[in-house]
C-alpha cells in the first residue's frame, strides 16, 4: 500500500518514518519546499515529558479574560464572528473544569512517556546527533498558589 502523507514537520516526517518501517511506500508532500519549515521549525526544543498541564485547566477562563487585551499574551484568543472559533472555545470550556483537567493530564503523561521512548529508540536507531541534554527542566513559580497547584 502506497501512503501519502500531508505536511513535512516533525509529525508527518515522524509518521512516515514508522510507517515505512511497517512496510507501506510513502511519500511525505508538503506546500513549502523544504520539510520542517513550519511551526516545527522554531520551537522551544524541549521533550518536557513531565511538563503535562492542558491549556484546557480550572484557571484558564480567568486567564484567556486577562490576556485578551495583551498583544503578548501567551494564549491569544481574538473573538470573531466565526462559528467555528466559538465552537472551539465552546469545547475548549468543557475540558476546563478540574474533572476532565485530570482525566487530560493522564492521558497527556501515557502518551508523552510513550513517546520518549519511541524518540529514545528512534535517536539509537538512525543515530541522529543534536544538541542535546537531559539535565531536567527548571520552573519558576513567582506566585505561592501557582506552586502549590502545581
Ligand atoms: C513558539 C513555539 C514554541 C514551541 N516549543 C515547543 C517545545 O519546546 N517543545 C515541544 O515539544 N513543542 C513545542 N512547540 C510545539 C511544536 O513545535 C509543534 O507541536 C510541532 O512542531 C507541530 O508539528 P507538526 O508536524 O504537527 O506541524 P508543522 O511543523 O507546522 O508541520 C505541518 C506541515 O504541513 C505543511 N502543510 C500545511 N498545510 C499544507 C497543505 N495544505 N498542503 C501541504 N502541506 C501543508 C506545512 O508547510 C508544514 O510543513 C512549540 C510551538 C511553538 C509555536
Amino acid at each position: 500500500m502506497h501512503v501519502l502523507v500531508l505536511g513535512a514537520g516533525v509529525v508527518g516526517v515522524a509518521s512516515a518514518w514508522f510507517l515505512k518501517q511497517q512496510g507501506y511506500d510513502v511519500t511525505v508532500v508538503d506546500r513549502q519546499n523544504q520539510a520542517g519549515t513550519e511551526t516545527s521549525y522554531a520551537n522551544g526544543g524541549q521533550i518536557s515529558v513531565s511538563h503535562a498541564e492542558p491549556w484546557a485547566n480550572p484557571s484558564a477562563p480567568l486567564k484567556i479574560l486577562r490576556w485578551l487585551a495583551r498583544s503578548d499574551a501567551p494564549l491569544l484568543f481574538r473573538p470573531r464572528l466565526d462559528p467555528a472559533q466559538w465552537r472551539w472555545a465552546m469545547a475548549f470550556l468543557k475540558q476546563c473544569t478540574a474533572s476532565r483537567a485530570a482525566y487530560n493530564i493522564r492521558q497527556i503523561v501515557n502518551l508523552g512517556i510513550y513517546s520518549r521512548t519511541h524518540l529514545q529508540a528512534l535517536r539509537q536507531d538512525i543515530g541522529i546527533e543534536y544538541d542535546h541534554l537531559e539535565r531536567g527542566i527548571l520552573h519558576f513559580y513567582t506566585n505561592p498558589g501557582e506552586f502549590e497547584s502545581a
